[in-house]
């Protein structure tokens, strides 16, 4: 018996389809600007290494992860390829004094949050005896990361502030992109034009997947894309603009006819009206479906769209099936949790979170598999 077929449920991760969405993420953008791809946490859960690879034969040069580790690991991945596509990869939260040795050991560049840690890479670039590249983060609104504009404008103006840093980007982070009516979003846009402008001849850089959507004034020289890379909608206003890339399965292990008013799962939540017939799937809130979709969530069995009911439990979930014959519902049936007719923005609307959390949720106990990945290239003389 393979493992696909012991596994309680599979995920397919179609890397065809992250392209797709590259390519059409790139096609909104005009023709100087670069489309960067965020992979932080593991590619959105999706795997940082074949998604990597991926977005990097589709002609990617620049990446976004979050910690000097995932940089290290993406880098890794990467230091197969020719000289020639190395790429860049930025680390999100910035360098610390115990993390800069593995910056330079990663060939990565760090994203520069806060004067602390503009001190920090200005000690590294005088040890290591010549200017380090850095993109420079400033907060237009978030109150999260980022220097602020006062602390911008200050270092922007003072001519040794910067010594021993090479910048390469100027970048900020949109607050609601995906409202796009929002009143902040052209505010950050205006303000952020206006600080960027102490760097002329620097790449600037503001807009997410939400941002890109939203339109040009909004590119500047890069985008950095992320979540629609992955097939979620970016704006709370459903468009479909992008590729489904993932789809979960699984099989019904058991089914159960209910006298009422017997009630169903943890909590004896009692079945509203009272389902007649419950099938039991081998997925629980420990694969990362989430505890929310308790009483709330959907699936679809034979071609009919059949609601979660009870709890949600550690390694199972509970459908009522009444709505069909036992004849199409056996134990053995298919059961579509994701993808396929479960769009995960309204799964993620049903449990009350959102697709990000969905994805980065994702349990390891599914049996995965790629469909579209590409090979590492055979080792060549790269950075490392
Ligand atoms: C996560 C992140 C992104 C990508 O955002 P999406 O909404 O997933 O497109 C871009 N920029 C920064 C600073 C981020 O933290």
């Amino acid at each position: 018996m393979t493992v696909a077929a012991r596994a309680g449920a599979t995920l397919t991760i179609n890397l065809d389809a992250v392209a797709a969405n590259y390519r059409k993420l790139r096609a909104m953008l005009g023709p100087g600007a670069i489309c960067a791809a965020v992979v932080k946490a593991n590619a959105y859960g999706l795997g940082a290494a074949p998604v990597g690879l991926k977005l990097e034969a589709e002609g990617c040069r620049h990446f976004f992860v979050a910690t000097v580790d995932e940089g290290l690991a993406l880098r890794h991945t990467f230091e197969d390829a020719a000289p020639s596509a190395v790429s860049e990869i930025f680390v999100l939260s910035g360098p610390s004094d115990a993390s800069v040795d593995y910056f330079a050991h990663g060939w990565l560049t760090p994203v520069l949050n806060s004067t602390e840690q503009i001190a920090i890479w200005q000690r590294f670039a005088r040890e290591t005896g010549r200017p380090l590249a850095a993109a420079l983060h400033v907060d237009t609104g978030m109150s999260r990361l980022g220097l602020t504009p006062a602390d911008f404008t200050k270092l922007a103006e003072t001519p040794t502030a910067l010594d021993g840093i090479s910048p390469r980007l100027v970048m900020s982070h949109l607050a609601c992109a995906d409202e796009p009516d929002h009143p902040l979003n052209r505010q950050q846009l205006t303000d952020f034009q206006a600080l960027a402008a102490y760097f002329p001849g620097v790449a600037r850089s503001l807009a997410n997947s939400a941002g890109t959507v939203l339109g040009s004034a909004f590119h500047f020289e890069m985008a950095r894309p992320g979540i629609a890379l992955y097939g979620p909608d970016p704006l709370t206003k459903r468009t479909r603009k992008f590729s489904e890339v993932i789809v979960i399965k699984s099989k019904i292990l058991q089914v159960r006819e209910i006298d009422l008013p017997q009630t169903v799962g943890y909590g004896a939540t009692p079945g509203a009206g009272g389902p007649t017939r419950v099938a039991t799937v081998p997925v629980g809130y420990a694969d990362g479906y989430p505890r929310g979709l308790s009483n709330s969530g959907f699936a679809i069995v034979d071609g009919v769209r059949v609601p979660v009911v009870g709890r949600v439990s550690m390694d199972l979930i509970t459908l009522d099936v009444s709505p069909l014959p036992a004849s199409r519902c056996p134990p053995g049936a298919e059961v579509t949790l994701l993808g396929d007719g479960v769009n995960i923005d309204d799964l993620a609307d049903a449990a009350g979170t959102i697709s990000y959390e969905i994805l980065t949720h994702l349990g390891q106990r599914y049996h995965r598999t790629y469909i579209g990945a590409v090979d590492p290239r055979p080792r060549g003389p790269g950075p490392r």
